[in-house]
């Protein structure tokens, strides 16, 4: 605990605030508990203890040391109990006004030093502190469900609050064993305005017809490396905030196509389909539970061995490489055949890591049989590898492929030709938006990168995996799918094409 803040307010105790007042007791403060609702208030500390003498029962944790925890959170019916509170975080409905009036009278009775934090997930910390006399004593504190579990907090600085207070924030969470990370208010803060293309990029699959959802989510979860698939992922938010979140996100920013709402998921909304808390969204749950399954290609059996070169600079894909090592492929030092990227040759079948061009395209230029695969987190850990193959393939042409990476161990999901697959384009997308954050000064790389694999669990920092990629391969796969789309969702961040063009780097000790 630190002495400063000896003793911290929570308003609000519903899901958000309870979970807040646990961190905050089991890190030693004394914890004062409001909400306006004293029925919610009582309930919330009840299953608060049933909770953690689970916890006791299950072993996990010592009765003592819950007994003490619980004793540091008292319950207090009005406002003005708490004074003594040298922090007051607000966890209260999303609403400005309401928020504003708490903190307005929360200045009347609290010393001129105690600082105010909000919980937001979407309103502007600046707009919530307008009101106040000293609007620089308040900060966002943004933590992420359930409170106790997730590492991730946002702390905002809005326009008036000082500097100061955003290190105290800092140091306070930190003893807490939490990861903060700083960020200027702006619209979604970091983690909800970054995650957005990773939601856009398959919904806009799935309008195009892509796949159906099982298989789309396999691509991005089994073979891409994410921890969910982005359409299981939505169902389980709800589709109405995760269409709210997008929503205001797109109204910020005046309409930008970069944050275009899905019309698919818009329909899931008036139809009262909001995912797992109505049973039913993308997928089906409860009882009429239908099963539903990725579309893996079938077993190919060939006759002759397979003939397998590689060829170009694997180094730029160790992950890659180290799969054709462990499967006693040899790599050559040889250039290219396509562009910079490395290549294999299986038979007289290109095959590479897509390039953000159609396959059929590329087979077109090089008057040559072409398969894109896409990209992966980890390539040696992932079970599934998707492709894509150009029109003017032969039947046979694409089975030996097939049977290449099913020689690997892998399931194969043959998607139809599509410009970037949908992990490669996935990452461009989050790659362009975190640089976005950067470039505008909203946070720091190696907080926007924390801020993405703590809040939401990314394998990989969209930055640090970005950088892996190559800039300029981030680049290429953008400004093909400007070609492809000729719209201005796909347009490349200027900080981007710095990085492309070796102007500028960014600080390689931020980056892991
Ligand atoms: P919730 O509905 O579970 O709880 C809100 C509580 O605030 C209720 O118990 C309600 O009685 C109380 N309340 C309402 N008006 C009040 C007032 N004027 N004074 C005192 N208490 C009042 O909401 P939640 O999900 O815990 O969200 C709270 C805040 O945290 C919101 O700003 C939300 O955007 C943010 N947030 C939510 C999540 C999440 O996943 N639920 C994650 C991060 C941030």
């Amino acid at each position: 605990m630190t002495s400063t803040f000896k003793t911290v307010a929570v308003i609000g105790a519903g899901t958000m605030g309870v979970g807040i007042a646990q961190v905050a007791a089991s890190a030693g403060h004394t914890v004062l508990l409001f909400d306006i609702n004293k029925q919610a208030l009582e309930k919330a500390k009840i299953s608060l203890n049933e909770r953690l003498y689970r916890r006791v029962q299950q072993g996990k944790v010592g009765a003592q040391s819950t007994n003490e925890l619980l004793a540091r959170i008292t319950l207090v019916y009005t406002l003005t109990e708490l004074a003594p509170a040298q922090l007051v975080i607000e966890a209260v409905a999303e609403k400005l006004a309401v928020k504003q009036a708490i903190f307005g009278e929360l200045e009347r009775i609290c010393l001129q030093d105690t600082l105010f934090a909000s919980n937001t997930s979407s309103l502007s910390i600046t707009a919530i502190a307008s009101q106040l006399k000293y609007p620089e004593r308040l900060a966002g504190l943004h933590f992420f469900n359930p409170a106790p579990v997730m590492k991730l907090v946002e702390v905002i600085h809005g326009r008036e609050t000082t500097d100061a207070v955003i290190e105290q924030l800092k140091t306070l969470t930190l003893s807490w064993g939490k990861i903060p990370v700083i960020c200027r208010s702006t619209p979604g803060f970091i983690v909800n305005r970054v995650a957005r293309p990773f939601y856009a990029e398959t919904l806009r699959a799935l309008e195009e017809k892509i796949a159906d959802p099982a298989t789309l989510d396999s691509v991005l979860r089994d073979a891409g490396g994410f921890s969910m698939g982005p359409l299981q992922l939505t169902d389980l938010i709800g589709h109405d905030v995760n269409y709210a979140v997008t929503n205001s996100i797109f109204q910020a920013s005046g309409y930008d196509p970069r944050f275009q709402t899905s019309f698919e998921q818009l329909e899931l909304v008036q139809a009262g389909h909001l995912g797992r808390k109505t049973g039913c969204g993308f997928y089906h749950y409860g009882e009429n539970k239908t099963l539903s399954s990725a579309k893996i290609a079938e077993k190919v059996i060939l006759n002759n061995p397979l003939v397998v070169t590689a060829r170009g600079d694997w180094q730029t894909f160790p992950e890659f490489a180290q799969l054709l090592r462990q499967n006693e492929i040899l790599l050559e030092e040889s250039k290219s055949d396509c562009l910079s990227i490395p290549t294999l040759l299986i038979d007289n079948v290109i095959v590479m890591l897509t390039n953000g061009e159609l396959s059929s395209v590329l087979a077109q230029r090089l008057n040559q049989s072409v398969v894109q695969f896409d990209l992966s987190a980890d390539y040696a850990q992932a079970t599934i590898i998707a492709i894509s193959c150009a029109m003017q393939n032969s039947h046979q042409d694409n089975q030996t492929v097939i049977a290449f990476f099913q020689s690997l161990n892998k399931d194969v999901i043959v998607l139809p030709d599509y410009p970037g697959l949908l992990t490669l384009r996935t990452v461009a997308m989050l790659c362009n938006e975190a640089l976005d954050v950067v470039n505008k000064g909203i946070a720091s790389p190696e907080d926007t990168d924390n801020a993405m694999r703590y809040g939401v669990n990314y394998p990989k920092g969209p930055l640090t995996w970005g950088k892996q990629i190559g800039w300029q391969n981030i680049l290429n796969t953008l400004e093909q799918l400007t070609l492809f789309y000729a719209d201005g969702r796909y347009r490349a961040n200027p900080l981007l094409r710095q990085l492309a063009a070796g102007y500028l780097s960014l600080p390689n000790k931020e980056l892991q």
